[in-house]
């Protein structure tokens, strides 16, 4: 029976009083049909009123885990409402959802990192990760096998402080799995909509700007994107695009997925599904007269190869490897058994990229440099240099950071490196060369940030090590 009570809540959900106004059940999008018994969600209201939703009173923890749970009075529906809206306050990029023995957790990824948001008690999971279900149109009954699907949500929001609040749509990427507690819900952000970048805008240093620059509008030849994934090699690139993007420049895209929209340029995402890859793409590509191409991720040998080619015959193209460094790159190339002369002659340069942390600039203040990491990982820093941190506040939810900002290690390829590759110099000897040749390495950009304020030491190391 309270079962069925608590069911009923999840349905009906929607017409509590305590239901905010940006309710996300008005922005569902299922891409995946939805089974047939179980409950359909209406965009419009049905014609007789829904039974009404018992509330249910139970412990409800938010933003602050450190801080006594208040008491509240709230549906599953409302509760994920919460979530969800304070996870696109916040520009969280994944949100999970984990049951516990005893408790839901909620945590979200802020700027990279992991933070628990919220706790609930473990008998309410089955219920959220139903209506999360049945919004994402995935089979409700199946719990023992993992699911994935898509869903969006539309919530108002003010970006104009004067104006009214606008709608803005958030795509979710959803995945279930089975754990020993129960079902794991992770939702990723799929931030179609993501600001565009300016060059000026993504941490490129002074020295390293002009360089970057360069490669960019040289019009021809390979520029590499190294990094992890989430390293921000995307929205880079995007940056890059932005700055040479032209009424006169034919620009095309592949990418998997399409994570920026720009105008004026040509962006197509391949689809396993249909067979359309990487190489069909970069086919379709050479017939479409093309400037410029950036291909989100080389993968194999053969996109690889027709990359370098096509820069070969004065196209530029600029791309990303999965590699962590700048000689990771040149040796994941030659393990792909491209020509040395080939890679010496079409490579423009390489950039490698990490994401830093900025400090809270509403709560930053001086701070002593982390003496124990430093020594561990073997980092100097001069006496009398300040270092600060962001000791935690409202607006950044108790980390001490806001947003991220990309270091860098740029090289360009010149001369004697080019004769390096082509003479079969083996991996020790390009490495030395490399290492004397960046424009600077990811520690000294990242060390600069933290002289001049935007990031702390211990980000610096985090990312380098
Ligand atoms: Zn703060």
């Amino acid at each position: 029976m309270l079962l069925i009570n608590r069911k009923a809540a999840l349905e009906g959900g929607s017409s509590d009083k305590k239901e905010p106004k940006n309710s996300w059940d008005e922005g569902v999008n299922n891409e995946i049909p939805q089974p047939e018994e179980e409950p359909t969600e209406h965009k419009e209201k049905p014609p007789a009123p829904p039974p009404p939703a018992p509330t249910i009173a139970k412990k409800m923890v938010f933003a602050k885990p450190e801080e006594p749970p208040k008491e509240e009075e709230v549906t599953p529906t409302a509760w994920l409402n919460e979530v969800f809206t304070e996870a696109v306050r916040l520009q969280a990029s994944d949100i999970h959802i984990t049951p516990e023995k005893e408790y839901i957790s909620v945590r979200f990824r802020l700027n990279g990192m992991i933070h628990e948001v919220a706790r609930w008690d473990i008998d309410y999971h089955e219920m959220v990760i139903s209506r999360i279900k049945v919004i994402a149109g995935l089979q409700v009954v199946e719990k023992n096998i993992p699911q994935d699907g898509r869903l969006e949500l539309i919530f108002e929001t003010k970006t104009d402080p004067k104006g009214p609040p606008q709608p803005q749509s958030i795509n979710f990427r959803i995945s279930t799995m089975p754990t020993i507690n129960g079902e794991a819900v992770v939702l990723r952000a799929l931030n179609r909509e993501g600001k565009i970048l300016n060059m000026n805008e993504v941490g490129l240093s002074e020295t390293a700007y002009p360089t970057v620059s360069k490669m960019m509008q040289r019009g021809h030849g390979v520029v590499l994107m190294t990094g992890h994934s989430g390293s921000g090699k995307t929205t880079t690139l995007y940056a890059a695009l932005n700055l040479i993007n032209s009424i006169d420049k034919a620009i095309i895209t592949i990418e998997d997925p399409v994570e920026y929209r720009l105008d004026g340029i040509r962006q197509s995402q391949v689809s396993f599904a249909t067979g359309y890859d990487f190489q069909n793409g970069l086919r379709a590509i050479l017939r479409q007269d093309p400037d410029v191409i950036m291909i989100g991720e080389i993968r194999d040998n053969e996109t690889a190869s027709t990359a370098l080619r096509l820069a070969l015959v004065g196209r530029l193209v600029l791309t990303t490897l999965h590699t962590n460094n700048i000689i990771g790159a040149i040796t994941r190339l030659l393990e792909m058994k491209i020509e040395r002369s080939v890679i010496a002659s079409a490579l423009t340069g390489i950039i490698t990229e990490r994401l830093v942390r900025k400090i809270c600039p509403n709560c930053k203040a001086e701070a002593l440099p982390p003496y124990d990491l430093m020594k561990t990982f073997g980092v100097e820093w001069p006496e009398g240099v300040k270092v600060y941190e962001g000791k935690g506040c409202d607006q950044c939810l108790h980390t001490g950071f806001i947003d991220r900002v990309g270091i860098f290690e740029v090289l360009e390829l010149d001369e004697p490196l080019m004769g390096l590759i082509i003479s079969g110099a083996n991996i020790t000897e390009l490495e030395a060369y490399v290492e004397s040749h960046v424009v600077e390495t990811l520690r000294e950009d990242g060390f600069a940030k933290v002289r001049n304020g935007i990031t702390t030491l211990e980000e610096v190391i985090r990312v380098t090590i």
